[in-house]
């Protein structure tokens, strides 16, 4: 059963809005292309190892994806987590290309890719501190948890893995996605002993998702070009951006093309490419709106969570644009 799927990365939407925006020859475009295409290949690799996960008997398990816990200051993530009463599974997906050495002795991991040479740290060793940190949060919620076993999948399916020292642990830990049912198997065996009962087992899934703290990106440190993105309403029909509204209408001058609704899209690229908050005076400079009142107006009607008063008010996405859920 899964208790928590998993859901597009932050960034694919903040780069979209970012690609949306910028003019058609701005010298950064190929930039964030290059950036939307390796989330949207990461992604896609998470996606494909929860199928093959969904194609392996899981009936005894839960399973979470993407899990972010505050712990100690800090935080731990955890891409795929397994939950039974006798065995708790993570795993940690690597979307790597080229070929892929691991030096666990060094605590790392080096990547051969066209003629270059880069070196990442262990993930054999990450994904064993998160077991660790999972288990000491679960201890200290006076729970005795089961036995955690931590593995590593390369989610690309053109890396070649390679383990020149032969490491025990890294040819036991680490897989390509379609190999993961012969690489937990063993681990399935060998504890089949109820360690806690089914009742705990969910109590330990429902902490998990009460304590869950989405991922929030750094828009400052995404080094975003906010003086030249396209400001205004963009025209469904068309992609031309700078609709007027007229009454009730947002219209489009280039193609005639109306909409009720068009400004929901505007103000959802808004709080992701300048944060989660908007005021009356920002909402008209970037949707282009000279009413005071007609903007409020369409704020009020927008399921929109509401602080401050009259001109602090300020606004923040409510139930019917939940960005960061
Ligand atoms: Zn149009």
């Amino acid at each position: 059963m899964i208790a928590k799927n998993r859901s597009i990365p932050k960034e694919i939407e903040i780069y979209e809005a970012i690609i949306r925006r910028l003019p058609v020859n701005h010298p950064r475009k190929a930039e964030f292309e290059n950036k939307l295409s390796r989330k949207r290949a990461g992604y896609k690799g998470e996606k494909e190892l929860d199928y093959h996960i969904s194609q392996i008997d899981h009936s005894k398990f839960t399973i979470l994806n993407d899990i972010r816990i505050p712990f100690n200051d800090t935080h731990f993530q955890i891409d795929s987590l397994l939950i039974s009463n006798s065995l708790i599974i993570l795993i940690d997906s690597k979307y790597y290309a080229g070929t892929l050495e691991f030096y666990p002795e060094f605590n790392q991991m080096i990547q051969y890719l066209n003629d270059n040479e880069k070196v990442y740290p262990d993930p054999v060793l990450q994904t064993k501190i998160q077991a660790r940190q999972l288990k000491a949060f679960l201890i200290s919620h006076q729970y005795s948890p089961p036995p955690l076993e931590p593995f590593v999948a390369i989610t690309h399916s053109q890396a070649i893995i390679k383990n020149p020292t032969q490491n025990k642990e890294v040819s036991q830990r680490v897989f390509k996605s379609p190999g993961i049912f012969y690489k937990i198997n063993p681990y399935l065996e060998k504890y089949q002993k109820e360690i806690i009962s089914d009742q705990e087992a969910k109590k330990i899934v429902k902490l998990l998702l009460k304590k869950h703290k989405p991922y929030i990106p750094d828009l400052d440190a995404l080094n975003l070009p906010y003086g030249e993105l396209q400001k205004g309403v963009e025209c469904p029909a068309c992609n031309t951006f700078g609709m007027e509204r007229f009454h009730s209408l947002w219209g489009c001058k280039r193609c005639g093309h109306t909409s009720r609704d068009a400004h929901v899209a505007a103000l959802k690229d808004y709080f992701l490419i300048n944060g989660q908050s908007i005021t009356n005076g920002q909402f008209r400079d970037f949707l282009g709106i000279s009413s005071i009142h007609q903007a409020r107006r369409m704020l009020s009607h927008l399921d929109l969570n509401i602080s401050g008063e009259k001109k602090g008010r300020i606004y923040t996405p409510g139930k019917s644009i939940p960005l960061w859920g």
